[in-house]
């Protein structure tokens, strides 16, 4: 079986929604545009909504369900969300939806595929991340996330290719124009992941065989793509890493768990396609 293809469609504080396919398999992870707006996406990768076999949704924030409704409706794919998420979808949605209780460690199995839950911490009724197996593969999906906590670090070990959040840049956030009360939301331990803790992680990540990263769920108030990209670039880049085709010459060898291996790092577009290869 080739290998699974993933794409976010849609990638910031406004609007989040991710495509893979895998063998039998094609499904959704969040639905946070509208229905048109995600099968207008489809179909530039060759799927459409009809085609979509389940939407696993991390947690209720309106960037992450916009469209959920109108899919249900016309669509009727079965929605997988943790419980209080769930109870929120339930009395939000317009029509009877097939909805199923995602359990934090108890993974879904489709064909070819399993999608696990991983508990995050933010500040939704319920929220998760994905570990996804995909053959002899592991994908991880995290975004939303206040901290790194053990639980998302664990839920990370081992995955080959990895879409991570890189909310905002600290400066950018605190100097801007968004209330106080905001700042110390998105700054909390249940708030978002910013550039600097991403990039933290990325060098311990492909110490451990993480091969392929794509930085997402950018604000596009308190960040900007070059911005996220530079903070994880360099620091993968200082620990030894070749990253893109490049390296800086003088920097020690990566002390890596087995065989070192160029690194692919890109940043999800707002609302254009990014495949994570
Ligand atoms: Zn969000
Ligand atoms: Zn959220």
């Amino acid at each position: 079986m080739s290998e699974a293809k993933i794409y976010t469609l849609f990638s910031s504080s406004k609007g989040n929604c991710t495509y893979i396919k895998h063998g039998r398999d094609e499904f959704l992870i969040d639905c946070g545009a509208s229905a048109r707006a995600i099968e207008n996406a489809l179909a530039m990768v060759g799927s459409s909504l009809a085609d979509i076999k389940a939407i696993f949704i991390t947690h209720e924030h309106s960037d992450h369900i916009r469209g959920l409704s109108t899919v249900c409706k016309y669509f009727g794919t079965p929605v997988y969300a943790p419980s209080a998420s769930l109870c929120y979808i339930d009395s939000h949605i317009a029509c009877a939806a097939d909805l199923r209780e995602l359990k934090s460690g108890c993974a879904v199995e489709l064909f070819d595929s399993a999608v696990c839950p991983v508990a995050t911490p933010h500040d939704a009724l319920s929220s998760v991340g994905f570990r996804i197996r995909v053959g002899n593969e592991i994908i991880g999906y995290y975004t939303d996330i206040g901290h790194l906590s053990e639980g998302v670090l664990r839920g990370l070990a081992g995955c080959r290719r990895v879409v991570i959040e890189s909310n905002h840049d600290i400066e950018m956030l605190k100097n801007g124009r968004y209330p106080y009360s905001l700042k110390q939301r998105i700054l909390g331990d249940r708030g978002h992941l910013s550039n600097r803790a991403c990039a933290s992680l990325l060098p311990h990540l492909a110490r451990h065989g993480t091969e392929s990263f794509v930085l997402a769920h950018l604000s596009e108030e308190n960040n900007r793509p070059e911005t996220a990209f530079r903070e994880s670039f360099v620091a993968l880049l200082e620990k030894g890493f070749t990253v893109n085709g490049e390296r800086i010459t003088d920097a020690p060898e990566p002390d890596c768990v087995g065989e070192i291996k160029e690194l692919r790092l890109r940043v999800a577009s707002p609302c254009g396609i990014t495949e994570l290869k």
